[in-house]
């Protein structure tokens, strides 16, 4: 595990300034190299790590691998399926290596010629297979905006909210990975002015701000996770945007809840950062009040201080900051879903993700969706060209940042990317 006390370590690699990739990150994804084709990476500074051909040089003996093949599988699923302690040796393995006085790589020109690449010529991949995705309702200043805006002012939050974290089941094949065009969905809609439903381009299109974390043990059916473990159980967290249809939404979700609103298309930043990586960046969450049922309490606190930002961009133009946020604004905390997820048996599956839900936080620039930020449409940005925005419009790229930095270290999540692209004719 690396705590703060290993913020002084440096690599023997270059790190440029402001990087998310420091020699303490080691962050696990998949992409294309060219000449190899799909590899299991690592990352420091811009430099990708082939781990398969790490391990083909014999750098990773020791650590629990079967082999090199393990990296050359389409998903990091079955490297997670070997277990955490692998994962964790894996990663202690590439601290060793790459630290600045270790010679054994770094003198090696042969082989750092066929283990490193430089990340602009990887095309990253899906970093797992998801089975199942679920998609949680878990910060309270978005479920107090939403409430706001749809119900009651004055009782924002429903009576369950503060007992349990709020969640639904979504729906996996359509999450894809940073950099993907995502088509805006037709579907029904029902103006507020008329009498029937239309049909046709959604005209609120949405992104929700959030992090996401990926399952790293498959549990059997009738298995709970207890909170106070829980954490052992996530192999790694990832930006993740959940593009949503809001007029479609509030036309389709009575009485079940979202259905095609939110599954056409939800994009995951490609580099999954480690618990071990963001250890240093651990905070107490908001204390809970009532207090939760005794399933749902943490011994250590389970909140993580990773600030969390949004560009838009529209086409041909620069991108404006529209919301600056932090995950450590979420009510309820990862462990607390895991554990809730799983207390009535339901059984995780290596690769499922779980995600926060919007992340808000309690200013009007930190809230994690259009919705919100326009408050409805209310309030139209003002983007730094002069633009306007209610909601997103055709070719609008949204970029999602996330990074945690204190003392001079920064752990960070790189980019998550989406191009929203004009809608499919359905004729
Ligand atoms: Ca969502």
């Amino acid at each position: 595990m690396i705590s703060a006390n290993k913020a002084h370590l440096r690599s023997w690699l270059e790190v440029p300034a402001g990087s998310d990739f420091p020699l303490q990150n080691l962050p696990f994804g998949m992409g294309h190299v060219p000449v190899c084709g799909l590899r299991a990476l690592s990352r420091i500074g811009d430099q990708a790590i082939n781990l398969a051909a790490l391990a083909e040089w014999g750098y990773l003996k020791g650590t629990g691998i079967p082999g090199p093949d393990i990296f050359r599988q389409e998903t990091l699923n079955p490297f997670i399926s070997l277990g955490k302690p692998v994962w964790s040796k894996v990663r202690e393995r590439l601290l060793e290596i790459f630290s600045e006085d270790n010679a054994e790589l770094r003198d090696h020109s042969g082989a750092r010629a066929r283990c490193l690449v430089p990340v602009d010529v990887v095309t990253m991949a899906m970093p797992v297979q998801v089975g199942d995705y679920t998609d949680f309702y878990a910060s309270i200043d978005h479920a107090t905006n939403v409430g706001k805006m749809f119900r009651d002012p004055e009782h924002a939050l429903l009576p369950n909210w503060k007992h349990l974290p709020v969640g639904y089941h979504g729906r996996s094949s359509s999450i894809v990975v940073s950099g993907a065009g995502i088509h805006r969905p037709n579907g029904q809609r029902k103006p507020p002015d008329e009498p029937l439903p239309v049909f046709g381009p959604s005209t609120l299109l949405d992104f929700e701000l959030e992090v996401g974390f990926i399952v790293g043990r498959q549990t059997a059916m009738g298995e709970t996770i207890p909170v106070n473990r829980a954490e052992q159980d996530i192999f790694g967290l990832v930006l993740f945007n959940d593009l949503s249809a809001r007029d479609i939404q509030s036309w389709e979700y009575v009485p079940l809840g979202p259905f095609l609103a939110k599954n056409f298309g939800s994009v995951i930043s490609p580099w999954v950062v480690t618990l071990e990586a963001l250890q240093p960046f651990r905070v107490p969450g908001p204390r809970q009040d009532p207090p939760v049922l005794p399933y749902l309490r943490h011994e250590q606190p389970g909140n993580f201080d990773i600030r969390l930002e949004v560009y838009l961009q529209p086409e041909g133009s620069v991108p404006s900051r529209i919301c600056s946020s932090n995950f450590r604004h979420m009510y309820w905390s990862m462990a607390q879903m895991l554990a809730h997820h799983t207390v009535n048996g339901c059984n995780m599956r290596v690769g499922d993700l779980l995600a926060s839900g919007t992340i808000s936080g309690p200013e009007p620039d930190s809230y994690g969706s259009m919705l919100e930020l326009s408050w409805r449409g209310t309030r139209p940005l003002k983007l730094a060209d002069g633009q306007e925005r209610r909601f997103l419009e055709d070719m609008d790229q949204v970029i999602m940042k996330g990074y945690a930095e204190m003392d001079g270290l920064r752990i960070g999540f790189g980019e998550c990317r989406t191009t929203l692209l004009p809608s499919k004719s359905w004729t």
